[in-house]
């Protein structure tokens, strides 16, 4: 089944539907009764399959957004007088209204400067050791996002030195995985190996970016870390009645590799959308491209133009420019329609501003 659809949009991949396995996993978990509050046995199944595909003893539980998990994992990690470092860019710091804030009662973002979106592990050692007295938030946790809100991917050494500074530093490691399906196609690597090989305490993997209608994983790998994570969920009001429906469309994912695939194909289509782009000297890309998304500094009047010709795009993700993503149902078609609207903008602004200065000779060229 050709599920790839042509849509006028590049905002988020969170704009996509659910994914048929997903969907599949759904109805086939519509059967009948089941117990409630995650005591039923597609949560218990799909717990399971967790471990077998990080190839690891885990903790998981299940949320409905990536904030929950990653506000009520941060706040499981940390004391209210401690402190979480993470990148200036991270979704954490920029976009979850101070939810690690506030379900940790206090415990305070330190901001890092990094390359690319990633965090610098130079800035880890920074921070922590500039001031140890009592009167500074004991630094506790450093949080990474894998793929970064950059659309660049940390490598497998790159988190290995961040593992390294941290049990250095006495840190823990959060990972926020809204995107980590689309860094594990990325690297080709094992999905443990960007999660548990590199030190990471718990990891918040997300389901809606990847083809999932809701849900967030919060899987432990420090299983201590995850006492009484339940309670949290409860009185956060993110422990689901008919948790099935949630975990039930992991089962479908996880399946044979499918959310890689899918992740994959998000991945090629920003590929060929990069590629595209890389022919436009108007055109500037603005970080490496390495998983679903492409940011980009456009010539001012052109992003206008593209909205008016329907195109959806952010502009204010990250430090300026526009963030075009692509997701698991995206399709070349979409890709190719909106390089040439790109272009034929390009040519209209130049156009209309050649007709400014001096009308006649630039309307030749455009004739032509
Ligand atoms: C989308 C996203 C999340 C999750 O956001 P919610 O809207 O709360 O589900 C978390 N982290 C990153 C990096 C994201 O891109």
């Amino acid at each position: 089944m050709n599920t790839c659809v042509h849509q006028k949009q590049f905002a988020s991949d969170n704009y996509a539907g659910i994914c048929p396995e997903a969907l599949k996993a759904l109805e086939k978990a519509n059967s009948g009764h089941e117990t409630s509050y995650g005591d039923d046995r597609w949560t218990k199944m799909a717990c399971n399959k967790f471990r077998e595909v990080f190839e690891a003893d885990c903790e998981v539980f299940f949320v409905f957004n990536g904030t929950a998990a990653n506000g009520l994992s941060l706040a499981s990690l940390c004391q209210s007088y401690h402190s979480i470092i993470c990148q200036r860019t991270a979704h954490v710091e920029t976009d979850e209204c101070g939810a690690p804030e506030f379900f940790s009662h206090g415990s305070k973002l330190l901001l890092a400067d990094g390359e690319n979106g990633k965090l610098d592990p130079c800035e880890m050692t920074r921070i922590v050791k500039k001031r140890t007295d009592i009167h500074y938030p004991k630094p506790r946790v450093a949080s990474v996002t894998q793929a970064t809100e950059l659309g660049t991917v940390y490598s497998l050494a790159e988190l290995r030195v961040i593992e390294k500074t941290a049990q250095g530093l006495n840190l823990k490691i959060h990972m926020d995985g809204a995107r980590l399906a689309n860094a594990i196609a990325s690297l080709g690597c094992a999905p443990r190996e960007t999660t548990v090989d590199v030190g990471v305490d718990v990891l918040c993997l997300g389901g809606p970016k990847n083809g999932l209608a809701l849900g967030e994983a919060v899987i432990f790998f420090d299983l201590e870390a995850a006492d009484e994570f339940a309670y949290r969920c409860k009185q956060a009001g993110q422990l689901a009645a008919k948790m099935r429906f949630i975990a039930a469309q992991w089962l479908g994912v996880l399946d044979k590799g499918i959310w890689l695939n899918y992740a994959r194909h998000a991945n090629s289509c920003a590929e060929l959308l990069e590629k595209e782009i890389k022919k436009i000297p108007e055109i500037k890309l603005l970080y490496p491209r390495q998983a679903n998304s492409v940011f980009v500094e456009m010539p001012e009047g052109l992003p206008e133009k593209l909205k008016a010709k329907g195109w959806k795009f952010y502009n204010f993700i990250g430090t300026g420019g526009a963030r075009l993503m692509c997701s698991w149902d995206s399709s070349e078609e979409s890709v190719k329609a909106i390089v040439a609207d790109m272009k034929k903008s390009l040519k209209g602004l130049e156009k209309s501003r050649g007709l400014g200065r001096s009308p006649n000779s630039e309307l030749q060229d455009y004739d032509k």
